[in-house]
């Protein structure tokens, strides 16, 4: 099916370098293809390092005038880039629902998510208060100022198209920093399309710079980044494996680091919880974006006492959601990304039916009327899972609810804490006293109480152990943005 948006510009095919649509420098390119049916329906420039080093010089240029600017106007920009986002809501989610696979509904709410960052940002942009230190001695002044870090390099996955570049580039800008960005080769439209609108913001040429590639130059580009010392800091959310190659990269020149990186969440219910509310909170958390969420739950731990009855309420909501291709309304569930993704799925299920799971809904790969196409996989729960199996190490990053038995508080915060991960954890309780003690113990950035849904533009989010450092959102999110600066001022008695 076409795709047709409102404003045809928006979907655009080139990259965005110091103001200017281009071409990759060797002219090649790559196909962007719908997951949904596996169809080609765009290409854009498979880059190479020449690209990359192009933009960071255009980054580097624009750089002084940036930084210099008032707080204020660069807010003032950040505004109207908002509204524009906001404005293009509808285009924006047929964009992303095409290239991702996400339900339209979803994809809206995510322009809406995304957008709230650019908004935040700007609001925090004229916020980036100082200090000044009672001196010890007479006659001296000290001071604290904060200072953007400089050329930030963004790299982004596919699983939120728009919200992950924002709340990266939203901060970067509001600190005074300009960015080039990579986007996940699978997504790159969505990218490519809130830069479109950032020019139409009145953005100066080179502070915002997108370079887009496939998957086997990804470190052609990104390398050249990692190698080059004019970047002075690199934003990343992704794959541990990946995150760690970028931490051992960029040592050479001591790049300042965030990370946003793979999770392994536990979800545990209690025996004294609201089973009703429990299963609401787990069904937000988990199927948001067909499971494919790095805070999505991966180990349901359920009391023994709760057990049974959990497991039915679960089934029956898992069993109604209806899964198909974007274009469709009610679809709730969409294709998974690409073919290795369904792979990865449908190998953790059969490892955990092979070790003693039992199938309780779904279990299988969908290709039918409606959910037609190569990458759909059933909403599935499996009873009586255990830590041998691969989904309980692995994050299975799709629509796969393992139940998991457990009997006592200590030992589930052990078992939930038994982890390289530390994103996202989340428990249901009415007892106000284990509220506080195992909100303590859970070794995660993000710790859900009674509730599914996290992420708030307002809140910092970013994870603790091999999940990375770093945070998005809220004031802290400006600070990894910012460096600190001491004067001391003497001659002042
Ligand atoms: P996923 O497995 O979810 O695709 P990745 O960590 O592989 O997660 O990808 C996240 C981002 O990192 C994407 O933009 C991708 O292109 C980029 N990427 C993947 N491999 C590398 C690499 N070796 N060096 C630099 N960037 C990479």
């Amino acid at each position: 099916m076409s795709l047709t948006l409102t404003r045809t510009d928006l979907l655009k095919e080139q990259n965005f370098i110091d103001g200017q649509w281009c071409d990759s420098s060797s002219g090649a390119r790559y196909e962007v293809a719908d997951p949904a049916s596996g169809a080609q329906f765009a290409a854009v420039p498979a880059s190479c390092a020449v690209d990359a080093a192009q933009a960071t010089a255009a980054a580097q240029a624009a750089l002084p005038a940036w930084r210099a600017l008032p707080a204020r106007e660069r807010a003032r920009f950040l505004k109207r880039w908002h509204a524009l986002i906001v404005a293009n809501t509808d285009d924006l989610a047929k964009l992303m629902s095409r290239e991702q696979g996400k339900p339209l509904a979803e994809a809206r709410g995510e322009v809406a998510y995304g957008a709230s960052y650019v908004e935040w940002f700007a609001e925090e942009a004229v916020r980036s208060y100082g200090d000044v230190i009672p001196a010890q001695v007479r006659g001296k002044q000290l001071t604290v100022t904060k200072e953007a870090v400089g050329v930030v390099a963004a790299i982004t996955p596919w699983n939120f198209p728009l919200a992950m570049i924002a709340r990266k580039i939203a901060p970067a800008l509001a600190a005074g920093c300009t960015v080039v960005a990579k986007p996940a080769e699978d997504t790159p439209l969505t990218a490519l399309a809130l830069a479109r609108l950032a020019e139409e913001a009145g953005l100066p040429a080179g502070v915002l710079n997108i370079v887009t590639t496939s998957r086997d130059r990804a470190q052609d580009v990104v390398g050249a980044w990692l190698a080059d010392a004019r970047v002075r800091k690199i934003t990343f959310t992704g794959s541990t494996a990946v995150g760690k190659l970028l931490a051992c990269d960029s040592a050479g020149t001591l790049k300042r680091l965030s990370l946003e990186l793979g999770g392994n969440a536990p979800f545990i219910v209690f025996d004294d919880a609201d089973l009703d509310a429990a299963v609401d909170g787990l069904m937000a958390a988990k199927f948001r974006n067909g499971g494919q969420t790095c805070v999505s739950p991966n180990r349901v731990y359920v009391h023994d006492a709760v057990y049974a009855a959990f497991t039915q309420k679960l089934a029956a909501r898992v069993e109604a959601l209806r899964v198909g291709p974007a274009t469709w309304e009610e679809a709730q569930i969409g294709p998974m990304i690409n073919a290795r993704a369904v792979d990865k799925i449908e190998a953790h299920v059969r490892d955990a039916l092979a070790k003693g799971g039992r199938l309780v809904v779904g279990g299988k790969r969908v290709n039918d009327g409606v959910a037609s196409g190569p990458n759909y996989y059933a909403p599935t729960v499996i009873a009586e899972a255990n830590h041998d199996m691969a989904l309980a190490s692995e994050e299975t990053f799709g629509p796969v609810v393992p139940l998991f038995r457990f009997s006592d508080e200590d030992q589930v915060v052990k078992l939930a804490n038994d982890t390289p991960y530390g994103l996202a954890a989340y428990f249901y309780t009415r007892d106000i006293v284990r509220v506080a003690r195992v909100a303590e113990r859970l070794e995660t950035g993000l710790v859900g109480i009674n509730e599914g849904v996290l992420a708030s533009e307002a809140a910092p989010f970013g994870g603790v152990k091999e999940s990375g450092y770093g945070r998005e959102g809220s004031r802290y999110g400006l600070d990894d943005y910012l460096q600190t600066k001491y004067r001391c001022q003497g001659g002042l008695a």
